[in-house]
């Protein structure tokens, strides 16, 4: 399946100059959604995962369907101040600033086996930054997978050392 039919080019969203990938016609297309999602559940097949972790809010879109194939559970990565319990958090880099993403200090047990799943590899920032939550909880990431990759910002080179599948590249 081409997956990049079902990808809608959005150009100078959210702001001049940046061309938004727009996957709500791929989660819209039964079959590709499903495609797509069957993709990474045999990627983690061979991994032995114990939970699937995703980022807010399009990680939670592609990652908790591949939790549910897996028949194992899925932790949410958010933003400050939405989880409702004790957390810990990392700080990362955006183009201007800093943000704070968390976890629930319980969501992760030492030593269970973690896919980590969004959307869209960038900068890597956001990936980054849920990697380090995970191993600061004890979990050993195991995996990445994304639907696209955008090659020219090479989020990879921040991710060196883990395992990476992306289903598209731009
Ligand atoms: P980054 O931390 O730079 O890798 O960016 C990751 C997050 O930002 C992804 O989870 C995407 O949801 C979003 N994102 C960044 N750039 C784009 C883009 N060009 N199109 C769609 N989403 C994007």
């Amino acid at each position: 399946m081409n997956y990049k039919d079902y990808i809608a080019l959005v150009p100078d969203w959210p702001k001049e100059g940046i061309q938004f990938k727009d996957i709500t016609p791929l989660m819209d297309h039964g079959p590709a959604f499903k495609s797509a999602v069957d993709d990474i559940v045999a990627y983690a097949k061979d991994k032995d995962i114990d939970v699937i972790v995703g980022p807010e809010a399009r990680g939670f879109i592609v990652g908790c369907p591949v939790a549910y194939a897996l028949g194992i559970g899925f932790a949410p990565v958010r933003k400050e101040g939405k989880l409702p319990r004790e957390v810990i958090r990392v700080e990362y880099g955006l183009e201007y600033g800093k943000d704070i993403l968390t976890m629930h200090k319980d969501a992760i047990k030492p030593g269970q086996r973690v896919l980590i799943v969004d959307d869209l590899l960038a900068t890597g920032g956001t990936m980054d930054a849920s990697i380090r939550l995970v191993e600061q909880l004890g979990g050993v990431v195991a995996g990445l997978a994304f639907l696209v990759e955008l090659t020219y910002l090479d989020g990879r080179s921040k991710l060196k050392g883990y395992d990476v599948l992306t289903l598209m590249e731009y």
